[in-house]
This record gives structure tokens, sequence and C-alpha cells, in this order.
């Protein structure tokens, strides 16, 4: 059985809405010397809204509508802010026939209208679609700090929607504790490069990793871990081989399921003061068993 100590400590962890799976999980804490964070969901409130509607061919709000019938069954946060931007605008999505969620790219979906992707640029590269038409726009609004996701039709480009989403208001102050206990701070996004370095400015971390996709998340934790004790903080479908690879996965209360259940760590709170307060939590509960 557990030592008091620990019982105690994950009492206390509780009380302030932080869920300590295992009794590993305070030693792997205590240990850990950098703690990774994502971006959407994470540090931000992973609630973005669509700022930007850009139609190259054909209506704003037949781009919308097309968008939003591709994302209506996806869970990602991007995907509600569409489907809310179709709905305040009045349009009507056509039937879908199928759908496919590929994390950290995007989706696809069969539907009455023709095959439509939504997603990161790279994704639609990927899949054939010329965006040359939109480079210099999406570098503009990538470098205000825009997420831009493309649509396409029938490997045609249709255009292009630029979101925001704000940092959670506790984020700075966090990442500052954290430091100030001389933890090492890392960003790691799926999304733009630009849109990393703003949020990670704003909310004091030097180091940046963007554009990975969710294995390549899993791959950088393993990297830093040849060095350092890593702890992985994450909301998404995409960050659970992370969590996983992590010496200790933390996730977000509001996160999806498949982040809770990979996670060792549960912000029940949602709150990112939770990240240095766990800690002491874990170092106090086994400097008392000594
Ligand atoms: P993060 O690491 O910030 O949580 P993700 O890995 O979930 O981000 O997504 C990375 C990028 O992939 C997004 O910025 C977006 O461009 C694209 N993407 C992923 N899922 C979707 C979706 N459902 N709709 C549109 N774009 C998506
Ligand atoms: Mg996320």
């Amino acid at each position: 059985s557990a030592p008091l100590s620990i019982v105690r400590g994950a009492g206390e962890a509780a009380e302030h809405g932080i869920l300590m799976r295992t009794g590993e999980a305070f030693q792997g804490y205590r240990l850990v010397d950098t703690v990774v964070l994502d971006k959407t969901g994470t540090l931000t409130e992973g609630r973005p809204a669509v700022r930007e509607v850009e139609a190259f061919s054909g209506s704003e709000a037949d781009l919308v509508a097309l968008a939003a019938a591709a994302e209506a069954s996806s869970e990602h946060p991007l995907a509600q802010a569409v489907v809310k931007a179709a709905f305040t605008r009045g349009a009507v999505p056509p039937d879908v026939i199928s759908f496919e969620a590929i994390p950290g790219k995007g989706v696809v979906a069969q539907t009455v209208a023709g095959e439509v992707l939504v997603g990161s640029p790279a994704f639609l590269a990927g899949r054939g679609v010329d965006l040359s038409s939109a480079a210099a726009r999406t570098q503009d609004l990538e470098g205000a700090g825009r997420t831009v996701i493309m649509v396409g039709r029938d490997r045609r480009l249709l255009g292009l929607l630029a979101l925001d989403d704000s940092l959670r208001s506790d984020a700075a102050q966090a990442v500052a504790a954290l430091r100030a206990e001389g933890l090492r701070t890392v960003l790691l996004t799926g999304d733009n490069e630009r849109a990393a370095r703003r949020i990670a400015a704003e909310a004091g971390i030097d180091e940046v990793h963007a554009g990975v996709l969710p294995d390549g998340k899993a791959e950088t934790v393993r990297r830093l871990q040849a060095t350092s004790k890593v702890a992985m903080v994450g909301d998404g479908i995409n960050d659970a081989p992370a969590l996983m690879q992590a010496d200790v996965g933390i996730a977000m209360g509001g996160g999806t399921d498949i982040a809770i259940e990979a996670a060792d760590i549960i912000i029940l709170s949602n709150r990112l003061a939770a990240l240095p307060l766990a800690r002491r939590i874990s170092r106090r509960s086994y400097a008392k068993m000594l």
C-alpha cells in the first residue's frame, strides 16, 4: 500500500483539482526537469474563433458551409469554431456521406457537393492541392499569429479561414513559476511556426517546436529524454502518444478522453497553476517519507 505521505499528498492535490493517478506520478513529477506544453487547448483556451474568411472562388457563405460540413463530426477545437462560423452566417452545410479526421492535419469528407478537405496548408499540399495563389496571404495571416486552415474541394483550393485562440489567463504566471523552480519549458505544437512563436512569447516560453505531427510529438519528447526527465502536458488525441512517451503525462481535464486515459496526472481544474502546485506537492510528499 502507498506510504501515508503519498496518500495525504493525493488528498491535497485533489483539493486543488489535481488527480494523481498513481504513486509513480508523484515520484516521476518530482524528478522532472523539463515541461513540454502543447499549444491549442493547453496553453490556450482551446476555443479558437474564425477571424477571417477568404474565398478564392465562389462565395464566403458557400466556403464556410462546405468547411462546416466536413468539420461537423470532428471534435477538434478548430472544427468547432468552423461549425460555429457557419451557423452565425446562416450557411447551410451540404449532407455528408463519409468523414475522416486525420490528427494533426485536418479532415476529409465525402459530401453530396464533392470531396472536401479542410486542414493545415501542409495537409492540403500533401493531397495535391495547389496553394500558390494563397501563399502570400497565408504568410501575412500567420505572421499576425493566426492559424490558417485551407478549404479545398475535389483537389481545388476554394479558400482559407484564419483563426485565433487566446492564451489562458494564468499561462504566463504558471510558466514563470515553473521556470522559477529551475524547470525548462518547451512549446510543442502541430500549428504553424509563426503562430506558435507568438503564443510562446506571450507565455514566456523560449523553446518552440512547431509544425509537429502527432508521432513527431512523441519523437520530440523522446529526443528531449536523452538528456532530461520530461513531463508532457496536453489535451488532444494528437498529444496521446507524447503523453505516453513522457516520464510523466499530464492531461487537461477539459481534454479529449484519449488524452486523459494516456495521462498519469489529470488537471481537473483546467488551471495551469496546477502544474507548479502539483510539483510542490510531489516534492513535499517525498520529503516527508525520508
Ligand atoms: P496543436 O498541436 O496545437 O494542438 P493539432 O496537432 O491538433 O494542433 O493540429 C495541428 C494543425 O493541423 C492545426 O493547426 C490545423 O492546421 C490542422 N488541423 C488539425 N485538425 C484539424 C481540423 N479538424 N480542421 C482543420 N485543421 C486541422
Ligand atoms: Mg491541443
